[in-house]
């Protein structure tokens, strides 16, 4: 019942319950002092009758209003004590605590709304504990990964300084070994400045109906010719008859494609043999990068998207790598409202899915 509803009643209550009061009060008193104790309607009988009325009148008032006072008060004031000692704890940065109330008026509305509101509070808090470590712990990745070419690079250049490079060939051997590594830290800072420009969603995004069909034959023909020299094979499987069109930034899912395709080059202890198929999952189309490399354990799945996350096994090998090419890659996706996967089986090969929406079905072949 309303507040409002509850205070209106118990106003008429407390005007109602005493009339209906005083009536008994005047006839029951009526009936003992005139009827059953025979009192003259006159004189002492009448006063004393007179008397005891007023006086059972105003316990009856009095009872009355008490007791609908102490009731509606009550179940205004208790909400608001519950309310005013949430509102403390909030304020005390306390958030560990739950409120209840079954009350189906506004004060029992407010205090659900006010506990979603600190569920809310405690989910924000939690995400801001969570972006602060995640800060933290990529400032110390970034410093790590910038800091360790560094240190070789001076180290070779120190070298050269003290003459220990004392033949053409060794001084050749130190510059190209300063070279790549230049080169290795010039790519991981363009790595980590997309990256960045992604999770602050700075990068711009121009949607296209793309082909997926001809976007990864063309991209198989270059990686085929790539891998002719090492005698490894890149296939397509899609079926030409079907639409792959869907909605995407041509440029951004080369990258994420790129990306892929170089692990699978880069994790790979045999013949390379690489698969791309098209498949269709509901509204999406699902596309599937499949290769026979050294695969990831279980332990290592959950994680692989997350930033600077390398498996122990590719950290120890010398693959160069920033663990930042699948967390690239899972926020192009997610820009393009797809998700990205991967399921793999140690010494067998993984295989990385994501899907992407398909796009106009009637535009086959306008955009390839
Ligand atoms: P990295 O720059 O180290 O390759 P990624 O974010 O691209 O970073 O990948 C994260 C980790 O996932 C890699 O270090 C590697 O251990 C593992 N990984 C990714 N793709 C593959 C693959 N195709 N085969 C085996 N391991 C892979």
């Amino acid at each position: 019942m309303s507040i409002k509803k509850r205070l209106v009643l118990s106003n008429i209550g407390m005007i109602i319950i005493p009339i209906i009061g005083f009536f008994l009060v005047e006839i029951i008193l009526g009936y003992l002092i005139f009827v059953v104790f025979h009192g003259e309607p006159d004189g002492a009988d009448l006063s004393r009758f007179l008397s005891f009325r007023l006086v059972a009148m105003i316990f009856v008032l009095t009872i009355t209003n008490g007791l609908l006072t102490y009731y509606v008060s009550r179940s205004i004031i208790k909400p608001i004590q519950k309310l005013s000692f949430a509102a403390k704890k909030i304020s005390e940065d306390d958030l560990d605590f739950r409120l209840q109330s079954k009350q189906k008026d506004e004060l029992g509305e407010l205090t659900r709304t006010f506990e979603i509101m600190r569920q809310k509070l405690k989910a924000a808090k939690e995400a801001q504990i969570k972006y602060e470590e995640n800060r933290q712990e990529l400032i110390a990745s970034i410093s790590h990964d910038l800091k360790t070419p560094l240190t070789s690079i001076k180290g070779y250049v120190k070298g050269i300084q003290d003459g220990v490079a004392n033949t053409p060939v060794k001084l050749e051997r130190y510059m190209d070994t300063i070279y790549k590594t230049a080169n290795e830290m010039d790519g991981l800072i363009d790595e980590l400045f997309l990256y960045s420009k992604l999770d602050l969603k700075q990068l711009p995004f121009y949607f296209e109906k793309v082909d997926l069909y001809f976007f990864f034959k063309d991209f198989i023909e270059e990686l085929s010719f790539h891998l002719e020299k090492e005698q490894g094979t890149a296939i397509l499987l899609a079926n030409p008859d079907d639409s792959y069109i869907v909605e995407a930034d041509r440029e951004k899912l080369k990258r994420v494609v790129t990306n892929l395709i170089q692990n699978s080059l880069k994790y790979m202890d045999k013949q390379k043999e690489i698969t791309i198929s098209l498949h269709f999952k509901n509204a999406d189309v699902l596309v599937e990068i499949k290769d026979n490399g050294i695969g990831i354990s279980n332990v290592d799945i959950p994680f692989i998207f997350e930033s600077f996350y390398r498996t122990d096994s590719s950290r120890n090998s010398s693959t160069g790598g920033s663990g930042l090419g699948l967390s690239i890659a899972k926020k192009i996706i997610a820009a393009h409202g797809g998700e990205i996967w991967a399921d793999s089986e140690l010494g067998k090969g993984t295989s990385i899915y994501f899907t992407l929406r398909k796009g106009d079905i009637h535009a086959k072949n306008i955009d390839h």
